[in-house]
């Protein structure tokens, strides 16, 4: 039972060129944002298979393997829609004056997110989520698709810090993808999920 699907993106391969090289985009989203798919609805085949023979051995790793997938999934679907050809600039609205409110600037906030996404250590992602119990918002840096992030919480704006997602254009030097891709976020994109998620009520 196939549960996920790679969704397309919404714009061309080389749409995003030059910040981001088409090569690089259709390897990113047709091989790599396309296993975490595979991997997740196999693991969901994987987990009925072990409670119909009541078979749990493998159990730690099928969680593990659970979460990395569907993150990734996740993680990238939310990607490709927080990018466009026309992206840049700063947020306006309720986006703009949250970000005021819990960040003291956009510029604070840009640095923030910019640090936590460039100290990386080994693979993840920089986030800007929602945090629905404290109705705020705050930067996450994400181990891999699953780590170190709060319970609860829901991204709205994700920079992917694999090297799959920079290194065929621009080798080690990952402070020049992080300013291209601020040029390439679509606010737009950002501030819609912003008005969704800050609904979220999770009765606490
Ligand atoms: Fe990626």
């Amino acid at each position: 039972m196939s549960n996920y699907s790679l969704p397309t993106l919404p714009y061309k391969y080389d749409a995003l060129e030059p910040h981001l090289s088409g090569e690089l985009l259709e390897l990113h989203h047709s091989k790599h944002h396309a296993a975490y798919v595979k991997g997740a609805n196999e693991t969901l085949d994987k987990l009925t298979e072990a409670r119909e023979s009541k078979e749990f051995d493998h159990i730690g790793q099928l969680e593990k393997s659970l979460a990395f997938n569907i993150s990734g999934h996740v993680l990238h679907s939310i990607l490709w829609k927080n990018m466009s050809p026309n992206g840049g600039g700063t947020p306006s609205g309720s986006l703009a004056k949250a970000i005021d409110r819990h960040f003291g600037s956009f510029d604070a906030f840009k640095a923030q997110l910019t640090s936590a996404a460039a100290a990386i250590q080994g693979s993840g992602w920089g986030a800007l989520s929602w945090e629905p119990l404290g109705k705020r918002l705050v930067v996450e840096q994400v181990f891999d698709h699953q780590g170190n992030v709060g319970n609860g919480t829901l991204p709205i704006l994700v920079v992917d810090m694999w090297e799959h997602a920079y290194y065929l254009q621009y080798q080690n030097r990952k402070n020049e993808w992080l300013e291209a891709f601020w040029d390439l976020v679509e606010w737009t994109d950002v501030a819609a999920r912003f008005d969704k998620v800050r609904k979220t009520d999770i009765g606490l």
